[in-house]
């Protein structure tokens, strides 16, 4: 099955395949999410572009996959998959603006 779903600014493109009661999502992450500088607060667009892979599984889980994301939903829904996606992103620590990165660049040389 193909997949296309946006949510605030981030796309997932895949496909997904299911396995038993278990989904295997394959494609990218991409798009543009506002999130803030962690070092001046400003907001800014963050480029997005990353291949995901997922595996949608009932919880409890305790097993570990070396290949996909686990990922555990009582049923399937990627625009919540997005929606943790999206947080994860503006929770990062790497959210560094252009401003601040050319003048950490200026420190180092
Ligand atoms: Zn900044």
């Amino acid at each position: 099955m193909n997949i296309q779903k946006t949510f605030e600014g981030l796309t997932l493109k895949g496909i997904s395949e299911k396995k038993g009661d278990e989904y295997f999502i394959t494609g990218t992450l991409e798009g543009d999410v506002k999130v803030e500088c962690v070092k001046c607060l400003t907001p800014f667009k963050r480029d997005i572009k990353e291949d995901i892979k997922f595996r949608i599984v009932k919880p409890p889980f305790n097993g570990f996959d070396e290949n996909y994301d686990i990922i555990e939903q009582e049923k399937l829904n990627i625009e919540e998959i997005l929606q943790s996606e999206v947080e994860s992103i503006k929770n990062s620590f790497d959210n560094i603006c252009e401003n601040c990165q050319k003048q950490e660049f200026n420190k180092e040389f």
